[in-house]
This record gives C-alpha cells, structure tokens and sequence, in this order.
C-alpha cells in the first residue's frame, strides 16, 4: 500500500495515458493544428506523438531533455526519487528517465530536423541530423523498462489504451481546431478532420459520443451578461448507464466539477429515474478573473466567484432546453 500510495501521490508518470497527456500538451503548446498519436501495447512498447507546431531548435533540443537528468536517474527504482522530480517543467526528462526517448524537430528557420535522445548511466543527451518535417515526433519505447515496480502497476494493454482513448476523446472536445489521429498497433481507431463549422462539430460529436448521443441531444445554446454556455444535452428518455458521455468545460478545459454537475442534475429533476446519468457534452465560458481553476488541478475543480448565479444560470438554460425537447 505504501508504493501504491507513492504512485497515487505524485502527479507524475503514473501509466501510459499520463505520458501521452504530457506530450500532447506540448504539441497543443507549440501550436500544432495537426496531431498523431501511434501506440503500440497500450502504450508500455511505444507511444509516438508527431505534431505540426512550431518545433524544437538544435540547439535546445539538449536543454528540453536533459532538465533534472541528475544523479536520481542512476536509482531508477528509488520511486521516491522519481516522484520528486515533479512535473513543473520536466516531464520531457522525466519520462526520458523510464523510458527510451527519442526527439526529432524541425522549425520554420532551420533547414534540417535533428534527433535527440538520452542514453547511458549519466544520460547523456546525443544530438544527429535526421529528416523530418516542421514540427516534433517524440518516440518513448519501453516505458518503465528500468523502474520493475512501476511497469508491474500496469494494468492490460486494452485498459491502458482504453485511458489514452479516453484522453484523446476529452482533448478531441475541447479542440476542434485540431485534427486527430489515434491508432492502436498499426489500427487508426480515430481519426478526426478538424472540424470549423457548427455541422462538422456536431460530426465530430457523433464520432466520440456514439449515434445514440447524436440522436437524441438537443444543441443548446445561451448567455447571461457575459456568462456563455453551449453544448448538446440528451433528452432524459434516452440517458441509460450505456451513455457514458458527460463532458464539460469551463473556458476550454475540462472539468469535472461538483457545482456544475449538480447543476447538470437539477436541471433534469425527476425526469431521470435513479438508475439513469444525464449525457452532456457542455461547455461554459465566461470571464477568467471571474474563475479559479488551479484549485485542485487532478481533480479538475474550479471555483466560480459568483457560484450561486453559475449555478442557476446553468440549471435555467439547460432546464429551458430539456424543456423544449421533451415537449
Ligand atoms: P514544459 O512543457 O513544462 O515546459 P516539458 O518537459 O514538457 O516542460 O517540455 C520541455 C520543453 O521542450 C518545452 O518547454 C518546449 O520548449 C519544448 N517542447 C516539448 N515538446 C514540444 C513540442 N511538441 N513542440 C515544441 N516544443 C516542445
Ligand atoms: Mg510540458
């Protein structure tokens, strides 16, 4: 229970899922509109995430991996050790310190890609040219190779990929500006165009949340002052357990927020019975300074300022929407 604890403890490189969310927020970060995630064995033989953002310079390409490669990374199994390292900034050296990382970038101004890639006791970072277009691949193979503790933590290779799917679905929803691709051993198990128009959202919808969700969600849409919402809400007849699909968002990102999803609920009132789950894909926008969202950042929590008004604005708009569906 102590090592289970270690693990659950630190934000850090807990299972593939959490590798690939580093690595696709470093494309989301650069820029990228174009993002492709290749895995192999849910993710403990191969993670690839190839971007089209801005790049890596040669010449910090060093500096990007070899953040924190200090003495720790000689004690792979110290999980302590790991855990410290943290997350502020260094999950590329991070994840090289369980794995075997490789980096390749190009940007705009250099003529050439070069390749990065840490090897030996000391890690030491190695830079050669190589080919590749502008934007960055990062290739992590054998994730926990040297940490036997961490690697025995993991779970099927189905239920790792079934996380990172799970990932790439949140993101997919909160950036329709990006086009996605998803494969699992050589198979594309998504593939998403990015979407601009209102019809190629609500495609785009229909792929992550199934026909049944399409089929029977209502486009909702409102404003109060300069609270926003938006999104598509699934009359109460067709929620079943089945319809696992409760997204929201509060100013792009995701969350999974108490005073939201009570909202959520008071909005159906006694029109879902005990066993039924709303389905919702939602998003709320409104003033930043009107809204903390570090409170817990793995919790994905947000404090609203005026919460009593978010929270009955939320009630109203989509109770207006299941209203009209229902009538
Ligand atoms: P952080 O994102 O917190 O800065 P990371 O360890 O995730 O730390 O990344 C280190 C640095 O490497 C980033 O600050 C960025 O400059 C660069 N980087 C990483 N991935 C990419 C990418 N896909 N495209 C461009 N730059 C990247
Ligand atoms: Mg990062």
């Amino acid at each position: 229970p102590q090592l289970a604890n270690q693990i659950a403890a630190g934000e850090v490189v807990e299972r593939p899922a959490s590798v690939v969310k580093e690595l696709v927020e470093n494309s989301l970060d650069a820029g990228a509109d174009q993002i492709e995630i290749d895995i192999e064995k849910g993710g403990s033989k191969l993670i690839r995430v190839r971007d089209n953002g801005s790049g890596i310079a040669e010449q910090e390409l060093v500096l990007a991996l070899s953040r924190h490669a200090t003495s720790k990374i000689t004690d792979l199994d110290d999980l302590e050790a790991i855990t410290s390292l943290g997350f502020r900034g260094e999950a590329l050296a991070s994840i090289s310190s369980v794995s075997r990382l490789t980096l390749t970038s190009k940007t705009l101004e250099q003529s050439a890609a070069w390749q990065a890639s840490a090897a030996g006791r000391d890690m030491q970072v190695e830079v050669r040219p190589a080919a590749h277009p502008v934007g960055t691949s990062i290739e992590v193979l054998d994730l926990f190779f040297n940490t036997p503790a961490r690697r025995k933590f993991l779970r099927t290779d189905k239920t790792e990929f079934s996380h990172i799917d799970e990932l790439i679905k949140r993101l997919a929803l909160s950036r329709y500006d990006v086009s996605w691709q998803l494969s699992h051993n050589g198979q594309a198990v998504r593939r998403l165009k990015a979407a601009k128009t209102e019809e190629q959202r609500q495609k785009r919808v229909a792929a992550l949340c199934g026909r049944v969700f399409a089929e029977n969600a209502a486009f909702i849409q409102n404003q109060y002052g300069d609270v926003r919402i938006w999104g598509w809400i699934v009359q109460p007849q067709a929620c079943s357990s089945q319809l696992q699909c409760q997204y929201s968002y509060v100013n792009g990102r995701m969350m999974r927020d108490k005073l939201l999803n009570h909202a959520i609920r008071q909005a159906y009132g006694d029109m879902l019975t005990a066993d039924q789950q709303p389905a919702f894909v939602i998003y709320l926008e409104l003033d930043p300074r009107q809204v903390d969202v570090n409170v817990h950042p793995a919790k994905h929590e947000v404090r609203f300022h005026q919460a009593r008004l978010i929270h009955d604005f939320v009630v109203s708009a989509l109770g207006d929407a299941l209203s009209q569906l229902t009538a």
